[in-house]
């Protein structure tokens, strides 16, 4: 069977997150790849979790307590464009998740958006090393979907590719935007001016 957008997304973390790993869930949400990351990471690893809706925190953190797994995790209720800034000089990620959009369930109008996105992506890239991934679970259904969606895709189709390879997964025959996947996988580090 044909994995779907966010299935594949596990199946990279799963073949690429260690044990000990530092990674980062950019869109927390109700804290599903969240607690899916901790089980990856394990005792010795740690997950930093990004979420603007202070219910969202509140929910994970909860899944987290009763899991036993509280330590694993520090969950920040601030937007995933300051996210580098949580992370120590010398810290260098195994992996960073993203799933656009709006948490299904809650207020529709609290959704990622295009600047804070790239702004993310283009602060994180640098901290994973090679061989880490970053994934992102890209909807377009939504008005500021589509423009998210096109700012993504510009953005990551010019990345170098001596330093990045860039995945695009989806099924291209499906109605109403259903959700891709963006994989980019870290080759080798570039130095920054
Ligand atoms: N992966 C989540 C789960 O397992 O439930 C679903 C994430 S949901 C599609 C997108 C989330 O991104 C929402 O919870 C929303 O509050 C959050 N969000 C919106 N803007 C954000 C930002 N700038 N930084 C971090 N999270 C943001």
């Amino acid at each position: 069977m044909l994995e779907r957008a966010i299935t594949y997304s596990h199946t990279l973390l799963r073949q690429t997150v260690k044990t000990g790993d530092i990674v980062i869930d950019a869109t927390v949400g109700k804290g599903n790849d969240t607690l899916f990351l901790a089980s990856l990471v394990g005792q010795t690893g740690h997950i930093h979790g990004f979420d603007v809706q202070e219910e969202a925190i509140a929910i994970t953190k909860e899944k987290f307590l009763q899991a036993g797994v509280l330590e694993q995790v520090s969950l920040h209720h601030i937007g995933h464009e300051q996210a580098h800034t949580f992370l120590e000089p010398d810290c260098e990620l195994g992996a960073v998740i993203y799933n656009l959009g709006y948490l299904p369930g809650s207020d529709k109008r609290i959704t990622t958006m295009r600047e804070s996105t790239l702004t993310s992506i283009d602060t994180l890239l640098p901290r994973l090393r090679v061989g880490g991934l970053m994934l992102l679970v890209v909807y377009s259904g939504h008005m500021q979907g589509k423009d998210e969606k096109e700012g993504v895709l510009d953005y990551v189709m010019t990345l170098d590719q001596n330093a990045y390879s860039v995945l695009q997964y989806g099924f291209i025959n499906q109605k109403n935007n259903p959700p891709f996947l963006l994989a980019i996988e870290k080759r080798k580090h570039v130095q920054t001016s």
